[in-house]
């Protein structure tokens, strides 16, 4: 409630900060345990990582997350409740590759993996699956060997254990492909513990019978939106929270527009945002570290009138050892218009981001058409870049470097006094994903219920 509405707190009262899918999941729960819930969120919208945009009359497109897959039972049977259908991701026909200099001769073939040295990246992904089956997925700082598997970025280890050029090469597509990831920003530990958090290698990386099979049909932004409607005005938008003071006997979430006060709050962001936050008393630790990073993603949707790349045989699928476009998708709706989405991640993301948006195109369209030489002019090109989003730092999610997951690992959802975590970033199953934040907003309604 606000502060101005008068003295006294109701016996069971909320404040969630953010609106994302964890913070309004946390919000719905509470509110149905009759919970008065205050939402404040920094943006004008609902949503946070999932965000639809308009890619013709009639029709929206994932700017942000857009899959899911049968494991992601949370996810799934909130998609039911909101009466929110799935479409399988459409992956059929031949992949396309440029892997090497001859950028401008792309490769075709029929499987979804690059036409590399089988036994070099055989050799690469039972290595990979070593470390993802040795981690403990609860607590990875408890894993055998933690100190040194978090001293180590994926890229040192790259360095030490890849001999083979395939392998080098293929490495840093596939971290970029999984997490939007540099492989010097993470930790070898995180990413054992992302790969077998998400289900392990193969069904991360795995359209059908993977994490990649659906999508909401029309949007994933509908979730939030859904999720929304219900609690109307207790969702306040464009109000970023600047402070969270507490004491015993309530705690009160300052915005530049008011204070709120409740019995509880629940801070369902990022780390690295949530860190931003004045709290008083102060947190015992940091939820984040100096060498915490964010994914850095910038998604690319070239529009035309139909799937034309499928006439001719192809999926949409490409993987692309030089950017922008570092791989691309068909994520055509059902029917009408054709949607190839690009994904630029990692160091590249940083260099295409500064470019300015003409040349971003440019360089977009340019290399698309190499891919597809039978595409004309797009109809549009949209480009999201959510590194330069002050409200999301950590696309697809926050990166954990050398050292955080030992020195910062149980902080991330031990709860300071009256204020509880959620977040995907909370989740020890699906980190970094919408069933992550799902079942964050899940597991912090039974916390705050425990309380008594
Ligand atoms: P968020 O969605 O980030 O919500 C946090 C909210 O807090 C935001 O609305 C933010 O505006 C708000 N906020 C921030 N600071 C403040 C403040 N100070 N005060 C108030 N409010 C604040 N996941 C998948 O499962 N499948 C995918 O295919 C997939 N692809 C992705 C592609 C991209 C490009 C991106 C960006 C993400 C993708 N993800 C994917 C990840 C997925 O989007 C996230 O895991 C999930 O949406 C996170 O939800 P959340 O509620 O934890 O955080």
């Amino acid at each position: 409630m606000n502060e101005d509405d008068g003295p006294g707190t109701p016996t069971r009262s909320a404040v969630v900060v953010g609106a994302g899918l964890a913070g309004l999941t946390a919000a719905t729960g509470l509110a149905a345990h009759g919970f008065a819930v205050t939402v404040l969120e920094a943006r004008e919208r609902v949503g946070g990582r999932t965000h639809g945009i308009a890619a013709a009359p009639g029709v929206r497109i994932d700017a942000g997350a857009a899959y899911l897959g049968d494991r992601h039972t949370e996810l799934n049977a909130l998609a039911a409740e909101l009466c929110l259908k799935t479409t399988p991701t459409t992956m059929l026909g031949a992949s396309r590759f440029a892997l090497s200099d001859a950028d401008d001769r792309p490769a075709t073939s029929d499987g979804r993996f690059p036409p590399l040295d089988a036994v070099a990246l055989g050799d690469l992904f039972e290595r990979l699956a070593e470390l993802t089956d040795a981690v403990r997925p609860d607590a990875p700082w408890l894993t055998p060997d933690a100190e040194r598997l978090d001293a180590l970025t994926a890229a040192e280890w790259a360095e030490r254990h890849l001999t083979h050029p395939d392998a080098r090469l293929f490495f840093p597509l596939f971290l970029g492909e999984m997490c939007a990831a540099d492989p010097a920003d993470v930790s070898v530990l995180h990413l054992a513990f992302y790969l077998r958090s998400g289900g392990g290698l193969r069904y991360l990386n795995a359209f059908a019978g993977g994490a990649q099979q659906d999508r909401i049909a029309g949007g994933a932004h509908q979730l939030c939106e859904r999720l929304a409607a219900p609690l109307g005005t207790a969702v306040r938008l464009g109000e970023p929270v600047r402070a969270v003071h507490q004491d015993d006997r309530s705690v009160t979430v300052r915005t530049d527009r008011g204070a709120y006060r409740a019995e509880v709050a629940v801070l369902a962001l990022p780390p690295l945002l949530a860190d931003a936050i004045e709290y008083r008393p102060a947190l015992p630790q940091p939820r984040s570290g100096e060498h915490t990073a964010r994914g850095c993603a910038v998604k690319v949707h070239l529009v035309h009138p139909a799937p034309l790349w499928r006439d001719h045989g192809l999926s949409g699928w490409s993987v692309n050892a030089r950017g922008p476009l570092l791989s691309t998708v068909d994520d055509s709706p059902e029917d009408g218009i054709g949607v190839l989405t690009g994904f630029v991640t990692g160091a590249e993301a940083h260099r295409f981001g500064a470019l300015t948006p003409e040349r971003q195109r440019a360089e977009a369209v340019e290399q698309a058409r190499r891919l597809f030489p039978m595409l004309p002019e797009p109809l549009g090109v949209h480009i999201t870049d959510w590194l330069a989003d002050p409200y999301s730092r950590g696309c697809y999610a926050a990166l954990l470097g050398p050292g955080d997951w030992t020195r910062i690992g149980p902080a991330l959802t031990a709860p300071h006094r009256r204020v509880h975590w959620a977040g995907t970033e909370t989740s020890t199953a699906f980190f970094g994903l919408m069933e992550g934040a799902v079942r964050s907003g899940r597991r912090v309604v039974a916390e705050v219920l425990a309380r008594g």
